[in-house]
């Protein structure tokens, strides 16, 4: 990261989760007319963001969680935009931390994968705002358990705003490749979901040498997989591997090079191989994920360090879930039955961050 300096920074000094900032926050100049807006330390909705500037208009990829933070992001970029408007807003998949801020940038043409497209108009802010406000109140109550579920929840939600988003989505949407010319420069949408949500792409910026790589990559931060399966993760970290590309920014966490690429598709490759030989023993989703979050293996390889590696619970039961040919797309039941498991499991690992998310 040290390479990749900020041209603009805000004030803060510790991250929304009070964790110690890792790196300043705001716009990066990662050179060849390419920024990108970084929100340490990239945990739950700490999204990061990017601008391709060529000749008279640019290119943003993702807006942020929320409109205040989307705001502070556009104005920061506006020296920029001003000679350079955004003409195009790609969204590198459909979480709320990439879209949410879709109606600040009015102006722009919105363009999805078309799984992302049809995924985007499903997850609504307003349940997340209820989420948060549920685990407020479960945090209240004197059963340990439930306390300590509440407190997950709420402190997930609670840095961030969300009510009054409209979700705007896409214009125009593509499947597989689609490239782009901006101000007189070639960018290349590359879909390689589904994996982390439906509809994951990638933005690839071939004169720089730059990819955005949206939420196929957390850099210090555990990678979570709502859709699936894991040989799609696996086989799009080969293909940056083999793509001529020297910068790289991650969907959470500091600009990174091919070695987070690497330690991501380990990860995969260590998590599918212990999973899978758990789902054909019998063992349940559960125990599975305990067994090797707190075994000796998950450690030496230094995913505790990784923030959130609590998401662990989310990954197994979606390899099972797939291992048991289940693949249809996960509902809100299904997928807060799994979280509440993941909340649990997040306090067996107390010196994990944010330590917001597993103290009491
Ligand atoms: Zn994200």
């Amino acid at each position: 990261m040290e390479r990749w300096k900020p041209i603009a920074t805000t004030d803060r000094q510790r991250t929304r989760f009070d964790e110690v900032l890792h790196y300043p926050e705001g716009l990066y100049e990662l050179g060849n007319r390419i920024y990108a807006w970084m929100l340490p330390n990239g945990c739950w909705y700490e999204s990061n963001a990017g601008l391709v500037v060529g000749e008279g208009e640019s290119l943003l990829v993702d807006t942020l969680a929320d409109l205040n933070l989307t705001g502070e992001m556009l104005q920061a970029m506006r020296p920029i935009t001003q000679s350079a408007p955004v003409k195009y807003l790609v969204n590198t998949h459909s979480d709320g931390d990439h879209i949410w801020g879709n109606e600040l940038v009015p102006d722009a043409e919105i363009i999805m994968s078309k799984a992302c497209e049809e995924e985007s108009r499903e997850l609504k802010p307003a349940a997340m705002t209820m989420l948060g406000k549920t685990g407020g109140i479960l945090a209240l109550l004197p059963v340990k358990k439930v306390k300590k579920i509440g407190n997950y929840f709420h402190n997930m939600v609670a840095p961030f705003a969300f009510n009054g988003t409209k979700v705007r989505t896409a214009n125009r949407a593509f499947e597989k490749e689609m490239a782009l010319e901006v101000g007189g420069r070639e960018v290349r949408l590359i879909e390689v979901g589904p994996a982390h949500t439906r509809g994951d792409l990638m933005v690839h910026v071939p004169d720089a040498k730059t990819l955005f790589a949206g939420d196929m990559l957390f850099a210090g931060a555990t990678p979570v997989m709502w859709a699936g399966p894991v040989e799609n993760w696996i086989a799009a970290m080969e293909k940056i591997l083999e793509m001529d590309v020297d910068t790289i920014v991650p969907g959470h966490g500091p600009v990174c090079d091919k070695e987070v690429v690497s330690q991501t598709k380990e990860y995969w490759e260590f998590l599918k191989c212990e999973a899978g030989k758990r789902f054909d023993a019998g063992m349940s989703v559960k125990d599975a994920a305990y067994e090797i979050a707190l075994g000796e293996d998950f450690s030496r390889r230094r995913y505790l360090q990784w923030d959130s590696p609590e998401r662990i619970m989310t990954n197994v039961h979606i390899i099972y879930r797939h291992q048991k040919k289940r693949t249809g797309h996960l509902k809100t039941a299904e997928k807060l039955n799994i979280l509440r498991k993941q909340a649990l499991l997040a306090y067996e690992m107390p010196d994990a961050s944010p330590a917001s998310m597993r103290t009491l």
